[in-house]
């Protein structure tokens, strides 16, 4: 019997740090209204709230590791299970181990759900390296521009919402090295997992966020709206 699709849309971004899920989540997300949620943004808020949680992963994403499946996987399950993610969700950097994607799996099988699409947003690494060292971060919302390609209208200050911009502490040489080493181990083989389940949609994230937009919005139904 084919799964209840439910209500809504249930996607992933799946791609390297640095190819733009951010980005593109926030425009999906402002087009048709869809649930956006990001681990990275979650684990930061933990860690800059000094919770629990925050405390437990601090290290290892300032190392740029990933964090163990069980933690981002308690986290992911609690998130999900709120009222506001019946309707659909984005997620982006989740999930990013083989035994993330079964967790997620377990979690809308109990639902009847499944996933719509996998959008996996590709871009060589040696664009990325420049991507993440010259990205920029607002401290207050999470909106993301770049100190060349996609600068705010008044340096350091985000347009959205007019807080601060920083520089994201794992934005940097080492780290980032350590970042690419744990996505191509552990999450690039996701890959082929999603395209075997005839879920993946490969999208070149080269260019300008709005022509990747565009990319994204030719092959994935109802996003122009
Ligand atoms: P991101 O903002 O997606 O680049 O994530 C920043 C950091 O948070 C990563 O380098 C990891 O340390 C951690 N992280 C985010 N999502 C996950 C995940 N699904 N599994 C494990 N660690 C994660």
């Amino acid at each position: 019997m084919e799964a209840d699709r439910g209500g809504g849309t249930r996607l992933v971004l799946l791609g390297a740090p640095g190819v733009g899920k951010g980005t593109q989540a926030a425009e999906i997300t402002r087009r048709i209204g869809l649930l956006h949620i990001s681990t990275g943004d979650l684990l930061r808020a933990a860690i800059r709230e000094g919770a629990p949680l925050g405390r437990q992963v601090a290290a290892i994403v300032e190392r740029g590791e990933l964090v163990p499946d069980a933690l981002v996987g308690a986290v992911m399950e609690e998130r999900l299970s709120r009222p506001d993610a019946a309707d659909g969700f984005l997620l982006d950097g989740f999930p990013r181990t083989v035994a993330q994607a079964d967790l997620l799996d377990g979690i809308l099988a109990k639902r009847g759900q499944v996933l719509d699409r996998v959008i996996r947003i590709e871009v060589a690494e040696a664009e990325i390296l420049d991507r993440l060292t010259g990205r920029r971060s607002c401290g207050q919302c999470g909106a993301v521009f770049h100190v060349r390609y996609n600068r705010p209208a008044v340096e350091g200050i985000c347009d959205r919402c007019g807080g601060p911009l920083r520089q994201r502490s794992d934005d940097t040489g080492r780290v980032i090295a350590e970042r690419l080493r744990a996505y191509r181990g552990q999450t690039a083989p996701l890959i082929l997992r999603y395209q075997k389940a005839g879920l993946l949609l490969t999208v070149d994230g080269r260019g300008r966020p709005a022509e990747v937009f565009d990319r994204i919005a030719e092959v994935v139904p109802g996003l122009r709206g």
